[in-house]
């Protein structure tokens, strides 16, 4: 059948039974799951042109399939997303893997017992390995943080080499910030690990839909109860009606064409966005991408170069690793990260996570609370960081709730 794409215009919004802003996972899966379990008619907003949000893949000029916003690896423990996300395409299996540029010599990231024989000699390397086993335990994963509180001189030489030389500028570039003001949940996500596994993640389930991801979503949206308009922001179609003129009055409903739509609608673009930012915007970090075709098999020994420690971009990645796409040309691209201050012209890619933009967003989502068929999902309404995975599994689990009030 394919994705029914419908003029915004032309709907009878009457006609649907709940509404889904955005076509990323959690949107997509949103969808999917009351319109497959419930019975529900869905209409999905999506402002972008395309489906498929953040993991939206494309054929460029040469023809090699590349990620628009960002390479994405699919991997999880987590059986029931994987399970579910098998259904909508075949699956190839691939282990992500990720060196440091350390001037010109290759580290595997995380740092690991490898990257520290090449760093510091196989019998230094062996000692401090030891070293490590003794105080962490054997194929342990510890945080730069958890390192550096080490005592023991020569832990802290490790920690010192791992910080200078794989955190430090990379963290400056990726954040704006050094390490220490980053909050902990994200250098936690980078750790050392005490092992010659030189995979990125050690998930049980890794791998990449055999035909990209926006194939994937072509399938997961492609239901006869689906509708979706494209190009079509929310805020410009959502009429939001508040219990007073206070700027911290709570949202009591949220009409479309001048009517109340009572049913559930689940939204996973920005919150502050949703709200014309009146409490001021939400900070985030965005990325431009550079891309270049060469006319090589590949250029890059192994899906990404992180460069630790020289450049101004933060890493560069070829598609074709992670795609398996068989080609005698290769793109790759190359991450530069600044402030997202333009919603016009940027995307906002990662919140910035503090005390004081959590507070700032919460004020925001406080706005909410009240109306009760109004959702916030995802990596933007939540104003957190979520894995492909952990986004389906919250996504899964919000389709639970509706289905059984349904
Ligand atoms: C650079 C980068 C690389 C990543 N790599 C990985 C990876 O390798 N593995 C992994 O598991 N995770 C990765 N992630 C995380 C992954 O991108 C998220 O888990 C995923 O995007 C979450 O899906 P989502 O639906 O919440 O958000 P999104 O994918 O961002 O989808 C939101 C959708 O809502 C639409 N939208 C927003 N506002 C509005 C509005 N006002 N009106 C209408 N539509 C709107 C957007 O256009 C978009 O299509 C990466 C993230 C980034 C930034």
């Amino acid at each position: 059948m394919g994705v029914q794409v419908r003029s915004f215009k032309e709907l009878d919004i009457a006609d649907y039974d709940a509404i889904v802003v955005g076509s990323g996972f959690a949107g997509a899966v949103v969808a999917r799951e009351l319109a497959e379990r419930a019975g529900m008619r869905v209409v999905v907003i999506e402002k972008r042109e395309h489906i498929g949000g953040n993991m939206y893949d494309e054929y460029d000029e040469a023809g090699i399939l590349v990620h628009r916003y960002g390479p994405h690896i699919f991997h999880t423990n987590d059986r029931r997303a994987f399970d579910y996300i098998k259904r909508f395409t075949a699956w190839r299996t691939y282990e992500h893997e990720v060196l440091a540029d350390w001037y010109g010599t290759y580290l595997p990231v995380p740092f690991n017992k490898n990257s520290m024989e090449i760093a510091f000699g196989e019998e230094k390397a062996q000692h401090l390995t030891d070293k490590l086993i003794e105080t962490f335990g054997d194929e342990r994963k510890v945080t730069i943080n958890e390192l550096r509180a080490q005592a023991d001189p020569e832990l802290s030489e490790i920690a010192d080499f791992i910080y200078k030389n794989v955190f430090l500028y990379y963290t400056q570039k990726q954040w704006g910030l050094t390490p220490e003001e980053v909050d902990p949940s994200v250098t936690a996500r980078v750790p050392v690990f005490v092992s010659r596994d030189n995979r990125y993640f050690q998930d049980a389930y890794q791998g990449m839909p055999q035909d990209g991801y926006t194939a994937l979503f072509e399938s997961m949206l492609d239901h006869e109860l689906i509708d979706i308009c494209l190009s079509t922001e929310a805020e410009s179609i959502f009429d939001l009606e508040f219990e007073s003129n206070e700027e911290d009055a709570p949202l009591t409903a949220i009409c479309i064409k001048d009517v109340e739509f009572t049913g559930p609608i689940v939204y996973t673009g920005p919150l502050d966005e949703l709200f014309l930012s009146r409490f001021g915007r939400l900070p985030y970090r965005s990325l431009d991408f550079a891309y270049e075709t060469h006319d090589a098999e590949h250029v890059l020994p192994c899906g990404t170069v992180n460069f630790t420690v020289t450049e101004d971009y933060t890493r560069i990645t070829e598609f074709k690793y992670l795609t398996g796409q068989e080609h005698p040309k290769t793109t790759i691209m190359k991450e530069y990260s600044h402030p997202y201050d333009d919603p016009k012209t940027q995307i906002p890619y990662y919140a910035i996570i503090n005390d004081e933009n959590n507070a700032h967003y919460e004020r925001y989502l406080k706005l909410t609370s009240g109306l009760c068929n109004f959702h916030p999902l995802g990596r933007l309404a939540e104003y957190r960081y979520y894995n492909m995975d952990v986004i389906i599994g919250r996504a899964l689990a919000l389709a639970d709730e509706l289905v059984a009030a349904e």
